[in-house]
Formats: structure tokens, sequence, C-alpha cells
């Protein structure tokens, strides 16, 4: 297969796009969606120890927890939350109200709620440095909100107005551990944090921020289940996203939450100490996996001589004792000068990628992610490695087939 439809890009996963078998040498790999599924050989590994049964009569009320003023949050998994936390020492959660959504792009959007106001004259600016996140943008204007709009990018933010700023860090697409840029009066900021956890990047603290999203889909690749949480100092706008997940939703799903809860516990319980038996901690599993594939990502590249990737620096990590670098869950690539569109260039090798000018950056980059099968990793490397250099700079390669 391989046909266009599959070329330009599509939310199915990779196997699907490649007609399901990712052994066909002429096989699409699709790296343009952060789907975790490098992690489900651990999760086989653990064999029963998450499994977990819901009977046909559990379960069957909207409530949760009525004395919480997120009554839908599930006792568990607030627990779990907390002790993976505190295990890991990423995140404060002391004095914190924690708002449970289906997904942290459900947060995203109670945040938005919950930081406007029906009183104001005009919309509230979204802003994020590029490159960002790019569904930032595509969720901000989704419904073409009277509240706020999308501003773009944060670096030219200028206006003498109102703003919130989304802070990703690590950042995705970049990997970069990043503050807020414009430090305007009356701007808020959200700590987007779904990629601080020890496989991806150092924890080099404890952080305290106003509001902090955390997703499951990149803390434990359990994506599927589509729980998110949110770390809100501020009783009175965890109070106001509550009720925005409320009239969305009423609530989020209990087994979804039940399942996690348990997931989180397991992790928390295994990843006390780094250094544990082999294969017990999640975060070692993790981090020796993509670090594994950065290497050889770095020497393909290297041998390639036709792009670039980012630098990370050495740092201390709390977490693991270790000094390393970070290891992020997409590889930010830049083509080499005169490539104008390396997504292009990529899709050509069948390599489905997202290019840079989602992200409100150049198209001369294009994000790839890490995060996938072993199958398709490998086949990513096999074929960056036969990329040749000759090209006339839109990513129309002029294959020189001698
Ligand atoms: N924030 C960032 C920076 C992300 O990369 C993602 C997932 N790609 C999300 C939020 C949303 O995650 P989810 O809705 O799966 O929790």
């Amino acid at each position: 297969m391989g046909g266009t439809d599959q070329v330009q890009g599509d939310r199915r996963s990779p196997a699907a796009a490649n007609g399901g078998d990712t052994r066909d040498r002429n096989a699409v790999i699709n790296l343009d969606h952060g789907d975790p599924t490098m992690y489900e050989s651990f999760w086989r590994n653990l064999g029963d120890e998450c499994t977990f049964v819901i009977k046909g009569y559990e379960s069957l009320s909207y409530f949760s927890n009525p004395k919480n003023p997120c009554w839908f949050l599930e006792p568990s998994l607030e627990e779990s939350i907390k002790s993976l936390h505190g295990a890991v020492g990423n995140a404060v959660t002391d004095g914190y109200s924690i708002v449970v959504g289906t997904g942290s792009s459900q947060l995203f959007q109670a945040v938005l709620y919950a930081l406007t106001s029906h009183d104001q004259r005009n919309q509230i600016n979204v802003v994020s440095a590029a490159p960002y996140y790019s569904s930032y943008a595509e969720i901000t204007d989704l419904v073409r909100s009277e509240l706020y709009k999308w501003a773009g990018d944060a670096h030219e933010f200028d206006k003498d107005e109102p703003y919130i700023e989304l802070v990703t860090s690590p950042n995705n697409p970049s990997g970069v551990i990043r503050g807020a840029v414009v430090n305007h009066d009356g701007g808020i900021l959200v700590h987007d944090l779904a990629y601080y956890w020890p496989q991806y990047t150092p924890i080099t603290s404890s952080l305290e921020f106003d509001i902090m999203l955390f997703t499951a889909s990149k803390c434990t690749g359990h994506a599927g289940s589509r729980i998110g949480w949110a770390l809100v100092k501020d009783k009175d706008v965890a109070k106001k996203m509550t009720k925005f997940l409320e009239v969305s939703t009423i609530g989020v799903s209990k087994e979804s939450q039940l399942r996690v809860a348990k997931i989180l516990q397991v992790v928390a319980d295994r990843c006390k100490r780094f250094g544990s038996p082999q294969g017990h901690n999640f975060f070692e599993f993790g981090k020796s996996l993509l670090a594994k594939r950065w290497e050889i990502l770095r020497e393909t590249v290297k041998k390639a001589q036709m792009f670039t990737l980012p630098k990370y620096p050495l740092q201390h990590c709390n977490y693991t004792g270790d000094v390393t670098q970070a290891h992020p869950a997409f590889a930010w690539i830049k083509c080499k000068e005169g490539i104008k569109d390396c997504e292009k260039l990529l899709r050509n090798h069948k390599i489905l990628t997202r290019g840079g000018r989602k992200f409100g950056s150049d198209p001369g980059f294009a994000r790839v992610s890490m995060i996938g099968r072993e199958e398709e990793f490998k086949m990513f490397i096999e074929r960056l490695s036969v990329i040749q250099m000759f090209n006339n700079g839109d990513g129309n390669e002029n294959r020189n087939l001698d």
C-alpha cells in the first residue's frame, strides 16, 4: 500500500497506514503522531500486575467523591497521582487541587474557560513560543470562542493586552526546557509538563507553578485511557475548570480513572529507587530505550550529513542521581541549508512526520516521533541512512541512482 491518503498523514495507527504490515519494506511509516507504543513491551512483561477487572455492578454512579470540589475525581487516582509525583520529585502536590480530564487536551480547554470571563470586553490572547505544540492553535480557535483567541508566537506578542502564555517544558516539538517569554503585566502562565518525566529529561527540581498539566499519555504511555490531570494552586480556578468538565462531559470515565490509578501506583511503587532489579523500574526502561534510540539517530544523522538535531545540556537529575542529557519524545530535525521542505523530503521516503510550519516554525524542520514501536524506529533509521545528499532544495530529490 502507500497511496496518497496515507502519505498525507492521517489519524490511523502506523500499522493501519501500512496496510497492517510493518514488515513490508515499502510500507509507509507514520511518525507524525506521538503515539506512545514503545512502552507496550514494558507493560507486556509485567503480565497481570496491572490487570484491572471491573464488575457489571461497579462504578455506575456519576459521582466519585462528593466532598471533593472535583466531585468526579476517583480517590484512588488522586492518591496515585500524589504518590507518583512524590516518588519522582517532579512536582509539588501539597496545597494543590487536582482536576482530572479526558486527556490533558480537555484540561487545556478547561483552563482557557477558567482563566477568562464572560464580562471581559475583548477576547484574551493565547500565545506560546514557537516552535509550539501544534494542537494549541487548533484547539484554541476550534469553536471561535468570544472568550479567547489564538495570538501565535509568544516571541512576537507585543500588545498591551491580557494574555495566557502556554509554557511547554520540555517542549513539544523541540525537547528543550523552557520558561515564559512574554513577561508583561496581565499575563497568566499555564505550564504544560506532559514530558517532565525522567525518561525524557533530567528532573532538576520539584515544580510549583500555578497551573501544571500532566498526562498519562506521555507519562506511562496509556494514551488510549485518555487521562490527564491538572495541579492547580488557586481553588477558584480549579472550581471553574471542574465546571467546564461538568458541563462538557459530566466528568471523566471511571473505568479510565481506575485503570490509570492502578498503573500510576504500580509505577510509583516500583520507581522509588532507581537502579532496582532490571526491568523493574518503568522510568529506567523508558530512559534506556530512548537513550539508545537517540544514540542511533545521532549516528545516522552524522553519517547522512543532510540533517541536524538539537543538542541538550548535561544536567544533574535529582531522580536518577546521574548527570544526564534529555532524550525527548520527538526529534526536531532540521534539513541542512538549501532544503526547504523537510516533511516533504521525508515523505518521499515514506516517512510521515509533521512539518515545521504547523509548529509556527520553518518548513526546513520536521518533528519525528521517537516513541513508536521498535520495528518502525528501525525502518525509520534504515530509510534515513539511504537519503542522499543530492537534492534540488524543495524536498524533491534529484536521486542519483548510479
Ligand atoms: N500537551 C502536549 C505538549 C502534548 O504533546 C500532548 C500530546 N501529544 C498533550 C498535551 C495532550 O495529551 P493528551 O490529550 O493525550 O493527554
